[in-house]
């Protein structure tokens, strides 16, 4: 049985086709620079044509004919406090995807854009939207009401929504099966380090705290964002440097993290080729990236009342060892020798035809 899941993101449109039964990914690829000079494309629409066309030009011949597709899932980023699950994609639901569009600008108008293209070249297939946010809809208030006043809340619903759900559900059901025990008895802290970062707090199966917030800017230090600063730092630049709201925007969003404190680089593997070279402000980045995640481990820790596992996972957290070996030494005597440190590959693409198939079926 195959699904076909699809991952628009604001300038590619990733896809990967499952066989679903065999819990097995059969085909997978990218249509890039959507819109650039030179691309193979100029929007999303015609890059879900391209996609369509490649499967069933594909000289494997997994995919005869668009009807043997079972489901298409589709990667949301944000679907506001609407949605706490996958759901089938109608009118209604094409609605709150675009209202939740002020919330994600960046992220949402793309998947609107693919699943408008899909209704069209994959017309009569059934559409699931999987939303990075569901997973933290279990945040009681306490965890994702902000300290300002509760009017902005209820006008512009400013609030923690957390972002890379789908990832930390999956590593957490994974560390579960590795652990031999069931979700629902078990506090895991999931680490999810790519590109982005945030970690969250997995309390018998729910996501109860998480570092992302209204926006994935909040957080942990990342490749390019500055995650959790003090917010008077951005009125302080404004003034002083008389800079635009957008500009220090673009400053926090583009021009921090990894990259900002080191001056080199926003990847990691950059980051830790200028530490073997005695670059101090990449050890400095370095240094600063860890002990992030070993104070949000502390915190998560307080909130669950303990922790049974710390899960790391993404780019980073799957391919840097002695990011794990540092945290599980210097975090022993806090934590205890209960706590198992344990690296467990994401794979959100598998989760969200999972979802998919489990709507259809
Ligand atoms: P992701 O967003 O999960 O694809 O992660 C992307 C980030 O993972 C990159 O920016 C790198 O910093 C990091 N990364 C990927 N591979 C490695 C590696 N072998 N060693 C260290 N960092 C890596």
């Amino acid at each position: 049985m195959l699904i076909l899941v699809i991952n628009c993101g604001s300038s590619s449109a990733k896809y990967q086709l499952f066989d679903i039964k065999k819990n097995k990914s059969v085909a997978k690829g990218i249509v890039e620079k959507i819109g650039e000079k030179g691309a193979v494309c100029k929007d999303h629409y015609q890059a879900i044509g391209i996609i369509r066309d490649r499967l069933l030009r594909d000289r494997k011949k997994i995919l005869k004919d668009i009807n043997e597709l079972k489901g298409i899932g589709h990667r949301v980023v944000h679907g506001g406090e609407e949605f706490n699950k996958a759901v089938f994609i109608d009118k209604k639901v094409l609605r709150s995807i675009e209202s939740a569009s002020e919330l994600a600008p960046l992220h949402n108008p793309p998947s609107l854009a693919g699943i408008k293209a899909c209704k069209r070249y994959f017309s009569g297939i059934p559409q699931v939207a999987v939303f990075d946010t569901a997973f933290h809809q279990t945040m009681p208030a306490h965890s994702y009401i902000y300290g300002i006043p509760f009017d902005f809340y209820k006008k512009y619903k400013i609030r923690r929504y957390g972002f890379h759900g789908t990832s930390h559900w999956f590593v957490a059901g994974e560390a579960a099966r590795i652990l031999k025990k069931p979700l629902r008895k078990l506090k895991i802290i999931t680490v999810h380090l790519g590109n982005g970062c945030s970690m969250t707090a997995v309390l018998k199966g729910k996501s109860v705290d998480t570092s992302m917030g209204f926006t994935p800017l909040e957080g942990l230090i990342m490749g390019t964002r500055s995650g959790d600063i003090d917010p008077a730092i951005v009125t302080f630049l404004m003034e002083k440097n008389k800079l635009s709201a957008e500009k220090v925007a673009e400053i926090l969003n583009k021009k921090s993290g990894l990259l900002g404190i080191s001056g080199l680089s926003n990847d990691m593997r950059d980051i830790i080729c200028g530490m073997k070279k005695g670059n101090k402000r990449a050890k400095l980045a370095f240094d600063i990236f860890v002990y992030k995640i070993k104070k949000y481990i502390g915190a998560y820790q307080a909130v669950m009342g303990g922790a049974d596992a710390v899960v790391l996972t993404g780019g980073i957290g799957e391919n840097v060892p002695v990011l794990k070996n540092r945290l599980s030494n210097e975090l022993r005597s806090a934590l205890g020798a209960k706590t198992k440190f344990m690296i467990v590959p994401t794979n959100e693409e598998l989760l969200i035809a999972r979802d998919t198939y489990g709507l259809i079926k």
